[in-house]
């Protein structure tokens, strides 16, 4: 950890997929589904759930769009309306019902609801997706604030809906601690604005991405409840331009309450 923070913190902000639970895992659910009603149609597919999965990560349409589904039935000559719109649901379907939180997500957040840390989310997924996604995995009630894809148009990298989420919260990026499993797309544009970033090494499978950026952020995460230790370390680190706040000092994420949970989780 480097020694420039003045915090104190006042906010975490979180990316969502992959950082809360595994989205890769569920997307390839959806698409073994997928091929699983083609294979059950008659037809046989010599692909399998990962080829179809890769046509997702293609920079043609997007990661969530359907359009990927329209070309994988078009390339292995399956294209039907009615199949089209029976894959568009079965994906729309498995993929949500796939969704499993890492160990630990959610006791992790009824501690830190108990804390004065302002929570929110920051994601490139669009706000219907991101909104049924936290339901599922019921977290939706945690946060004070999510911004998704459409509320800003611009997705990480770009650093406009970073500023964007701060602005909405009222707390600058030296006070915020960012969280994602993107080293390119979470940890080094929060680094950029100053924010205190937290890598969630557990849940990085950008094993599509080449650019492996050098800051590999300020703390790394083997599970996600050690989000709680980053925490009581930053707080307690003493700044004198900033001195820590009463209420800090009686924040519950103390080192002593961390190691508890910890180990009970
Ligand atoms: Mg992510």
């Amino acid at each position: 950890m480097d020694n420039n923070f003045y915090g104190p913190l006042k906010a975490v902000i979180f990316d969502m997929d992959n950082t809360f639970f595994d989205f890769v895992e569920a997307k390839l659910k959806a698409c073994a589904q997928i091929l699983n009603y083609l294979e059950k149609e008659g037809n046989s597919v010599s692909e399998d759930a990962e080829s179809l999965f890769r046509y997702f990560l293609r920079d043609s349409y997007g990661f969530e769009s359907h359009e990927n589904l329209r070309d994988f039935l078009q390339d292995n000559a399956l294209f039907t309306a009615k199949y089209y719109k029976i894959c568009r649901l079965i994906y729309e379907r498995e993929k949500l019902e796939s969704l499993k939180l890492y160990p630990g997500v959610k006791p992790t957040f009824e501690v830190l609801k108990k804390t004065d840390l302002k929570l929110a989310v920051l994601t490139d997924a669009d706000k219907k997706h991101t909104l049924a996604r936290l339901k599922k995995v019921e977290l939706q009630n945690y946060f004070d604030e999510i911004v998704s894809f459409d509320m800003t148009g611009r997705k990480k990298p770009d650093l406009y809906p970073f500023r964007f989420l701060l602005r909405k919260l009222g707390v600058e990026a030296k006070a915020a601690l960012f969280v994602g499993d993107s080293l390119r797309r979470d940890i080094n544009p929060a680094k950029k604005l100053g924010f205190k970033t937290v890598y969630a090494a557990y849940g990085d499978r950008n094993f599509h991405e080449n650019e492996k950026p050098e800051h590999k952020g300020d703390f790394q995460l083997q599970t996600f409840p050690e989000i709680l230790s980053c925490i009581a370390a930053l707080n307690s680190v003493s700044s004198p331009s900033s001195p820590r706040s009463p209420s800090r000092n009686s924040c519950p994420t103390s080192q002593s309450n961390i190691t508890e949970f910890i180990r009970k989780v």
